[in-house]
């Protein structure tokens, strides 16, 4: 027999299904090691060209893949409550992205929009590599010019 819910957890369901509708039951996310490669950047925007896929950075990135989950019924429940994994337990309604801070340091919800934040990362980084460039070509220059007095 399903277990009684209390009146807290009577109060948070009232909240997921009729307020929120359910939010986090509508997609999964997967952990994705931080990209290095040209290669990697160029698979992140091929992950972004499908339809329903977000990347997101928290300090750690994220891909989400918007996906109701089976077990949502029409009226925002869920039909496995007393069976839902432990990573549906772990969601509080005073501490999920309901209260509108995703935390989200950086949002990818198209692959143009991560293109262009890519595109200026890599001018960011060419600059930094000249200016490092230029400032050891001239410590050399300095060096060598000391050696010759
Ligand atoms: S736990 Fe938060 S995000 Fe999930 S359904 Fe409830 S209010 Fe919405
Ligand atoms: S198992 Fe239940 S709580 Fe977990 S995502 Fe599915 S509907 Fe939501």
């Amino acid at each position: 027999m399903a277990r009684k819910r209390s009146a807290k957890e009577e109060d948070h369901a009232r909240v997921c299904q009729e307020k929120c509708g359910a939010r986090c039951c509508r997609y999964i996310t997967v952990i994705l090691p931080p990209p290095k490669t040209k290669a990697d950047f160029d698979e992140w925007s091929w992950f972004l060209a499908h339809e329903n896929i977000a990347i997101y950075f928290t300090g750690q990135w994220h891909m989400e893949v918007r996906n109701k989950c089976r077990y949502l019924d029409d009226q925002n429940r869920c039909t496995i409550y007393e069976r839902r994994p432990d990573v549906c337990r772990e969601y509080e309604v005073e501490s999920c992205e309901f209260s509108g801070d995703t935390g989200h340091k950086l949002h990818f919800e198209t692959k143009e929009e991560f293109d262009k934040w890519w595109e200026a990362k890599r001018r960011r980084e060419r600059a930094r590599r000249k200016k490092r460039t230029k400032a050891a070509q001239s410590r050399r220059k300095k060096t060598a010019e000391r050696k010759a007095r």
